[in-house]
C-alpha cells in the first residue's frame, strides 16, 4: 500500500479533490435547505481581560447540527456560503438571533460586548445596515455590538467596506479586524477604516513559546495597536503560559480552550459560575 502510495501521489490527489468537489455539491444542496429551515445553533466563546480575568464578552460562533449530533465546521461551509448569497440569508439569521439572545445577557448583569462574524458580501450588502441597525436599536441596554472583518473581506472593496463601516459606526457598532496578519495586514487599512480592536491570529498565538518570529510578530502588533488605540485579543490562547506571556506583553483580551470552549447559551450559567467561584 505504501508503495503504491509513494509511486502514484498524483492519484490520490485527485481523488481528494474529486471527493472535494463532490462534497462541496452535496454541502451546497443542504447547506440551502438548513438556511430555509434554520438549522443553525449560535454559540458563544468567552472573550476574557488579561488584566483581571474578568469577562469582557463573547464571540457568536454558528453551528450546524447533523442528524447524528454531530456538527458540519463552520469553517467548512461559510466558505461554500460565501460563494453564494447564502452568506447573507445566514448573517441575517446570526443577527435575529443575537437579538433574541441578547436579552438573556442583558439578565445576567453583565455589560458584554457581542461579537458578529460578517463576510465580504455582508458588506457588499445594501441592506445590511438597516439590519444591523434594528439589531442596535432594539434590545441593547447594557450589550454592546463589535462585527468582526477579516483584512481580505476588507480589502475585497475597499471603498464599500469603508462606506459600510462608516454607517455601522454611526448607529452605534464597532469594529474588530479577525485572524489578523493572515491576510495582506495592509497598514493602510489600519490608518483609514473605524477600526477599535485587532484580533492576533490563532497561528501566531499557538507558538509563541517556540518560535522567536511569531513572538516578534505578536510583541509588534500589541505595540502598533497600543499607539493606535485599539484593544489587541490574542486568539487560541490554549495554555497557562501563554496567558502569563501576553499578561507581561500588555495585550488587552484573550480568547481560547484555556477559558473557554464555544458554549451553548444554554450553559452561559454555569460557565460564569464556575468563574467567578
Ligand atoms: P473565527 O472568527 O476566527 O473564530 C475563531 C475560531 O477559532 C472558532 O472556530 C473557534 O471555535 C476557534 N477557537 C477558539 N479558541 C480556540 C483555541 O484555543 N484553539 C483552537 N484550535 N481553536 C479555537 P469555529 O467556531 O469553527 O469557526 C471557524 C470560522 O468560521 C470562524 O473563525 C469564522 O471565520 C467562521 N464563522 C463562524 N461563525 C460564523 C458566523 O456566524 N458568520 C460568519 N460569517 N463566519 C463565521
Ligand atoms: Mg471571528
Ligand atoms: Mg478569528
Ligand atoms: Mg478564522
Amino acid at each position: 500500500y505504501s508503495s503504491k502510495r509513494l509511486t502514484t501521489p498524483y492519484t490520490l490527489y485527485d481523488l481528494t479533490l474529486e471527493n472535494n468537489a463532490v462534497e462541496k455539491v452535496n454541502i451546497s444542496a443542504s447547506l440551502k435547505r438548513a438556511v430555509e429551515q434554520q438549522e443553525f445553533e449560535l454559540w458563544y466563546q468567552p472573550i476574557i481581560h488579561l488584566n483581571d480575568n474578568s469577562l469582557y464578552g463573547v464571540e457568536a460562533l454558528i453551528r450546524w447540527p447533523r442528524a447524528d449530533g454531530s456538527y458540519t465546521s463552520p469553517s467548512v461551509f461559510i466558505h461554500i456560503a460565501e460563494q453564494t448569497t447564502l452568506i447573507n440569508q445566514i448573517t441575517d439569521w446570526v443577527l435575529q438571533q443575537v437579538s433574541k439572545d441578547i436579552v438573556y445577557f442583558e439578565s445576567l448583569g453583565l455589560a458584554l460586548c457581542i461579537h458578529i462574524n460578517l463576510s465580504a458580501k455582508d458588506l457588499q450588502d445594501p441592506k445590511l445596515i438597516d439590519k444591523t441597525s434594528s439589531l442596535l436599536n432594539g434590545n441593547l441596554t447594557s450589550q454592546k455590538i463589535m462585527f468582526e472583518i477579516t483584512e481580505s473581506a476588507m480589502m475585497t472593496n475597499v471603498e464599500q467596506a469603508k462606506m459600510a463601516m462608516a454607517q455601522i459606526t454611526a448607529t452605534g457598532g464597532t469594529f474588530s479586524i479577525d485572524d489578523f496578519g493572515t491576510g495582506f495586514s495592509s497598514l493602510e487599512l489600519l490608518r483609514d477604516l473605524p477600526v477599535k480592536q485587532i484580533k492576533i491570529d490563532r497561528s501566531f498565538i499557538s507558538n509563541i513559546h517556540h518560535k522567536d518570529a511569531d513572538l516578534a510578530i505578536v510583541k509588534s502588533v500589541i505595540f502598533l495597536s497600543q499607539h493606535l488605540n485599539c484593544a489587541v485579543v490574542a486568539e487560541g490562547v490554549e495554555q497557562i503560559e501563554t496567558v502569563d506571556l501576553l499578561k507581561s506583553l500588555g495585550c488587552d483580551l484573550a480568547q481560547g480552550y484555556y477559558y473557554s470552549r464555544p458554549i451553548q447559551i444554554t450553559n452561559f450559567d454555569s460557565f460564569i459560575k464556575k468563574s467567578v467561584a
